[in-house]
């Protein structure tokens, strides 16, 4: 099924093919990104579309002849940064009339007509979906109609996968690859399904053509992306598949992925990263409560039971696997007892890593539009603090556990405070640091984690 992608513009309509800027000439480009890996994937693909029509990036606004933010709306916070930003970005249009100014991400998509309204130095405002027509949309503003007037609006009847385009790499051993776009399970909290569409998965070839483009600019460690990577299908493949299909690239050294979802996970996918040393024994599954009332309400179509289930199972068919999660405190209704499951759960679990917030009300869901947001802020505050404080004293002793462990380190550079020492991580994604001894950037080294300081581990070399 397509959804109605939008696209608007303060800009008219471009009516040809795009001509390239003069190269490495072009206007420059500045992008500010907020929120997800997905994000920061969506950016570096519109820098590659960008780069081939001739625009050149700098790394300040200030700088720049467009600035592009690329905004985020799955939590208030992202949102509010992203908006916050546009106020810095009117001071700068006021000193640089001819500077371009467009949003992007989902803030572009679900308020498109809020933003043109009520910030009238922003010249375009472009939906996920959409990025391709940006090219056109600049060259439009830059060579054809320079402070072009009207409001255009062009729907298109499309759900982009971009999967002919490489993104550009800012190089470094790590890289995000987007292998399934859009999410289909509309949790009644998430604005996800409304911004970025329906569930499509990106070809298989394509994702391989990426990982080897990468791999030959160095890049060792893959991670793969998508909003929920268990429901991606291409062909007969599935997330098991594609995931094993990356391992067996030769230059890849490691394999990770987020996010996955308590409904589609498989033990296929459990059985393989079991079976396979370069995929990495870390699983995010966001649980979001402890309550099957409160799983029911956000539509997390499985129980506490259930989730209990796969998480055991995880922990047998993946040896030393690190667990993280995402928590909501105080969704709609939640009582007291119902979060106390939540964190009697994460008791029981013993995450790695846990990223926990207030519930706050997004516009286009569900929940916003059915239910009130009745807990008060002071007590959801108190439940996330006290989330909080327990999942810090779990992570603490996780980690302590690993002391004395022998792993490998996947170099990533050198510390940022120390440049004796090489920073990297575990296969669980535990972070090092190495006293440099010879070693390179992407090189796997035989490490034992010998003490801590915070949540990163000194490491001494084993041969
Ligand atoms: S699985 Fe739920 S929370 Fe995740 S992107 Fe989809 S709708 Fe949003």
């Amino acid at each position: 099924m397509h959804e109605l992608i939008t696209l608007t513009s303060n800009l008219r309509e471009p009516a040809r093919e795009p001509v390239a800027c003069a190269n490495g000439n072009g206007p420059r480009v500045f992008i500010q990104t907020y929120g997800c890996q997905m994000n920061v994937s969506d950016s570096q693909t519109i820098e590659s579309m960008l780069g081939e029509a001739g625009y050149r990036f700098c790394g300040t606004a200030d700088e720049a002849d467009v600035v592009l933010v690329n905004t985020c709306m799955i939590r208030e916070t992202a949102e509010v940064r992203a908006l916050g930003q546009l106020a810095n970005l009117s001071s700068l249009k006021k000193r640089n009339p001819a500077m371009v100014i467009g949003i992007l991400g989902c803030v572009a998509q679900a308020k498109r007509r809020e933003i043109l309204e009520s910030h009238a130095y922003v010249d375009m405002v472009v939906g996920p979906d959409s990025y391709r027509r940006l090219p056109l949309l600049l060259e439009e503003r830059f060579i054809s109609a320079p402070g072009a007037p009207g409001l255009l609006e062009t729907t298109l009847m499309r759900e982009e996968l971009y999967d002919d385009v490489l993104p550009r790499h800012h190089g470094g051993v790590t890289a995000f690859v987007t292998i399934i776009r859009g999410c289909d399970k509309f949790c009644s909290f998430c604005v996800v399904p409304r911004t970025r569409g329906r569930e499509r998965s990106r070809p298989l070839p394509s994702i391989l053509r990426e990982v080897t483009h990468l791999t030959e600019q160095g890049v060792r460690d893959v991670m793969l992306l998508g909003q929920n990577v268990d429901s991606y299908r291409w062909d007969d493949k599935d997330f098991a598949d594609c995931l094993l299909a990356v391992a067996e690239l030769p230059a890849v050294s490691r394999v990770r992925f987020m996010t996955s979802h308590p409904t589609d996970i498989s033990e296929k996918l459990l059985r393989t990263m079991g079976e396979h040393e370069k995929i990495c024994p870390y699983l995010h599954l966001p649980v979001q409560a402890g309550s099957n009332r409160v799983l029911r309400e956000m539509n997390r179509p499985y129980t506490r039971e259930r989730y209990l289930e796969i998480i055991a199972l995880a922990r047998e068919l993946v040896p030393g696997i690190a667990l993280s999660t995402d928590v909501i405190v105080g969704f709609p209704t939640e009582t007291e007892d119902e979060f106390e499951e939540t964190f009697t759960l994460m008791e029981q679990v013993r995450y790695d890593t846990a990223f926990m917030f207030k519930y706050s009300e997004r516009p286009l869901t569900k929940a916003a539009q059915r239910m009130k947001d009745d807990v008060p802020e002071d007590v959801k505050v108190a439940r996330l603090e006290r989330l909080i404080s327990l999942q810090q004293k779990i992570a603490r002793e996780r980690n302590e556990a690993q002391l004395g462990r022998q792993t490998s380190v996947l170099i990533e550079g050198l510390a940022p405070k120390d440049g004796a020492m090489w920073a990297g991580r575990t296969p669980d994604f535990r972070p090092v640091v190495l006293p440099k001894n010879g070693e390179s950037v992407g090189e796997l080294v035989p490490v034992r984690l010998e003490s801590l300081t915070g949540f990163t581990f000194h490491g001494a070399r084993e041969n």
